[in-house]
């Protein structure tokens, strides 16, 4: 096994041959150096697992080296070396990073445990950060492995029955025709279940906040509700957009929002009556920019409501009721409004209809730099 390596800077010889001596009796390689110049330029070509610093030394002194060492590796354990009386400054320097400090004099013993203490530290350090990486990678692979194993061959299959059915290979008979449908429709709720669980494999709430800009919400709900008012026909339900109260710009992912709030107005139509209405709302308030979506549909039972950002759940509704969904929607609107440092909320009375509210936070005013 390699021999982990500890570097001592001590202005005082015999301080570092001591450490030296008890170290390498334990089976560590180790160097010393006179300074904190030293000390460094050491750090960079031998990478220490531990490096053991007296605080006080001329030249720079060991609160430098501390920060410096932050600077070239950040996983390097620091242990200072000080006087009692200068246990204060210890404090100090564990406050600028050092893992533990051990007061002079003291025994070989003190200095193994505080070495085997540090190096456990570093140890520990090193399998987060593998683990951490294992699980990125383990994500990456299995949106990739949705995308490509489960999705594309779903995709294929859903165009072969459009040429089946659109007769482009010979005339079918009712019968087939209406079992291929059947096999048609399952097949795409089951690509928009496998879309949805993607959507949530991919959100981190990461790349949304870097992707965010200033952004009206009303000129994304206009959109959206052009874009979904032909389904609502479709039912006879209307949906009126009102008017915005106040300035209704957001620091917002214009992408993932509209996702968002498609969703919550797409369930408002979904979970509606024939001849009902939906009503769309933007309101400044103090530091949010308030969105509401009102509906005059089945609403939700009080038990239920608790529930309804949990993934995969659905309300359990009467035969005549039923209407098809992964149970996602929410808990995706619910993710992507968390990543914008917002809230969302919802009431319902049911058999009356359900109020989702959004909050988002107000963009700042933009300065002018020319002003
Ligand atoms: P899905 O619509 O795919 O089932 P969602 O996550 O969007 O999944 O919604 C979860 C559940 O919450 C739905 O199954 C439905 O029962 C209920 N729900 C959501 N929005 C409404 C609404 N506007 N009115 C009544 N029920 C709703």
């Amino acid at each position: 096994m390699k021999k982990e390596t500890i570097l001592i800077i001590d202005d005082d010889e015999s301080m570092r041959d001591s450490c030296s001596l008890i170290l390498t009796k334990d089976g560590f390689h180790t160097e010393s150096a006179e300074d904190g110049i030293q000390g460094l330029e050491k750090i960079k070509t031998i990478k220490p697992a531990l490096v053991l610093i007296d605080l006080k030394m001329p030249g720079i002194s060991g609160f430098e080296v501390l920060e410096q060492i932050q600077l070239i590796d950040p996983d390097i354990i620091p242990v200072v070396i000080t006087g009692y009386a200068t246990v204060e400054s210890a404090v100090e320097a564990m406050k600028k990073g050092a893992y533990d400090f051990l007061p002079k004099p003291f025994t070989p013993q003190e200095l193994r445990i505080i070495i085997r203490r540090g190096l456990e530290r570093k140890k520990l350090i090193q399998e987060a950060e593998t683990l951490r990486h294992e699980k990125k990678l383990v994500e990456e692979n299995f949106i990739t492995m949705v995308t490509h194993q489960l999705r594309s061959p779903l995709i294929a299959i859903l165009q072969y029955f459009e040429v089946i059915l659109g007769g482009m290979v010979g005339v079918i008979q009712a019968e087939q025709k209406e079992m291929i449908s059947k096999a048609k429709e399952r097949l795409e709720s089951l690509l928009e279940l496998i879309n949805d669980w993607l959507d949530i494999a991919r959100m981190t709430s990461g790349s949304i906040v870097e992707k965010r800009q200033p952004m009206s919400l009303q000129e994304i709900l206009k959109k959206l509700v052009e874009f979904i008012q032909p389904a609502a026909e479709e039912n006879k339900i209307t949906i009126h957009l009102q008017p915005p109260v106040g300035q209704d710009s957001v620091m917002g992912d214009p992408e993932s929002l509209e996702q968002a709030f498609t969703n919550l107005i797409t369930n408002a139509v979904k979970y509606n009556r024939p001849r009902g209405s939906i009503t769309v709302s933007v309101r400044e308030e103090e530091s949010d920019v308030m969105v509401t979506i009102a509906d005059t549909g089945v609403g939700i039972p009080k038990e239920n409501l608790p529930f309804i950002f949990d993934q995969f759940y659905r309300v359990q509704r009467t035969e005549n009721q039923k209407t098809k969904g992964s149970g996602l929607g929410l808990t995706i609107t619910k993710k992507i409004v968390d990543a914008h440092e917002g809230s969302i909320d919802v009431s319902s009375e049911n058999g009356k209809g359900s109020l989702f509210t959004v909050r988002l936070p107000k963009a700042k005013p933009q300065h002018n730099p020319s002003e």
